[in-house]
């Protein structure tokens, strides 16, 4: 059984090895060519951190499912949540015959954001499904259109959320005319920018009042810390400043915390780190332990604006997804993972701030809790250095390290590690990318 396998990495064969090419090879007789492959080993278990693939490799795993599997593969109370409820029933639809998992999500989601305000959720499949939602919760309560978006975003793959990301290439690329009504200012990002969160703040303010004005502004979506942009922690203040103008202009303050929350940085949400009490709040990616879950929550008045009918659908907060998300929340308090998170973030930070001591392509250090990336540029510089974060991914994966790529000029390697990783493996990883770099 998963829980069997020793926790650490082991490769005995090329990787990916000779089943997994094969693996491969069927697949893209199968599978679209639209979707990526990013570390092509085909899995057969996995536990904690470790993943091992069908060849017997074993894999330290640094990109947990893109952030998902928070509190680390097959946790045993997970497994067995999702066991019983499986046995139990799979579907009713929440909208037709309800359970209590979901209420109880709902309650979770209420407890564990920030602010003491009465707050209401929905729950759907996936992260974008929830920014979508969110936009829908944020037009009607405010009888207003506009939905404001910061450079360096990610928000989905949906017809709404390609409009909403900075990269038009790839993710919107030829798949014909975007969702309207969308408005992107500058962040704060600042390694590039040097300008203090009030300086960005004003920046930002300024370019939404110029584009699209209060009367027409519903909303506006800030990741906390930016994810597929690049882990971009923004300046002290900063979105503290959006927050309190978008209060004073009746426009909803939303938080994207499909990446950055449910313990990843230390904290439940990360908005609770900048001490920020977002009206709405986008989650999903760590909620349910792997099993596929998100969610809108917020204030009780935005959330109900909605008439009946308006907000769900058909698998939303299927009971399998919520049994696991009462399990993951409960070992979150159980085992102090919020503490957890905070431990990696020290040794990995630490060991990091090592390497940048040895190597210059290692321009800055960044994150917090287990959401930490490194932006590589060229020595002396700040140009992006996207060649060398390939390298080092690719040096790392044949070492037997699952590391992802970041960033707008995909030049940063972020670090997604489960909040449970031992401090040898995290130290491990570390010794695999000074390898890596030394030999760049
Ligand atoms: N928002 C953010 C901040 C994300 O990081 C992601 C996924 N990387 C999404 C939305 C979209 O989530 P999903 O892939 O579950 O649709």
């Amino acid at each position: 059984t998963a829980d069997a396998i020793a926790l650490e990495r082991k490769i005995v064969t090329a990787v990916p090895g000779p089943k997994s090419q094969a693996m491969h090879e069927r697949r893209k007789a199968a599978v679209s060519n639209g979707v990526g492959a990013a570390l092509p080993v085909y899995i057969a278990a996995a536990h904690d951190s470790i993943v091992v693939d069908i060849d017997g490799n074993q894999f330290i795993d640094m990109a947990s499912g893109i952030g998902v599997t928070t509190i680390g593969h097959t946790d045993p109370a997970v497994v067995s949540a999702v066991q019983n409820q499986v046995a139990s029933f799979t579907h009713t639809c929440f909208t037709v015959t309800p359970y209590e998992d979901y209420v109880r999500v709902a309650e979770l989601l209420a407890a564990h954001t920030p602010g003491t305000h009465a707050k209401k959720a929905v729950l759907v499949n996936s992260g974008a499904e929830a920014v979508e939602n969110a936009i829908k919760i944020a037009r009607k309560y405010t009888g207003k259109n506009a939905v404001g978006v910061l450079d360096h975003a990610y928000h989905g793959r949906t017809n709404m959320t390609m409009a909403m990301n900075f990269k038009n290439s790839p993710y919107a690329t030829g798949y014909g005319s975007l969702g309207t009504a969308v408005f992107r200012a500058p962040s704060s990002y600042p390694y590039w920018d040097g300008m203090t969160g009030e300086e960005a703040a004003e920046r930002t303010i300024w370019y939404f009042e110029k584009q699209v004005g209060v009367a027409d502004l519903a909303c506006i979506f800030a990741e906390p810390i930016q994810g597929e942009g690049g882990f971009m922690v923004p300046a002290d203040g900063y979105l503290n400043r959006i927050q309190e103008w978008c209060t004073e202009n009746n426009v909803v303050f939303i938080a994207d915390e499909v990446q950055s929350g449910v313990a990843r940085t230390g904290a439940y949400y990360a908005s609770e780190t900048f001490g920020l009490v977002p009206d709405l709040i986008t989650t999903a990616k760590g909620i349910a332990g792997g099993m596929p879950l998100a969610g809108v929550v917020g204030r009780a008045e935005i959330m109900d604006a909605s008439h009946p009918g308006g907000l769900g659908g058909t698998f939303g907060g299927n009971p399998v997804s919520c049994a696991a998300a009462v399990a993951v929340f409960e070992q979150i308090e159980r085992e102090n993972l919020l503490g957890e998170a905070q431990r990696v973030e020290k040794t990995l930070v630490g060991g990091l701030l090592e390497l940048q001591k040895k190597y210059p392509i290692i321009g800055e250090v960044r994150g917090k809790g287990a959401m930490i990336a490194i932006e590589l540029v060229q020595p002396g510089t700040k140009k992006a250095n996207p060649e060398a974060v390939t390298k080092a991914i690719a040096y790392a994966f044949q070492k037997g390290v699952l590391l992802l790529n970041a960033g707008t000029n995909y030049n940063v390697i972020r670090f997604l590690p489960s909040v449970k990783t031992s401090d040898e493996l995290l130290l491990d990883v570390v010794s695999v990318l000074d390898e890596a770099f030394a030999a760049l």
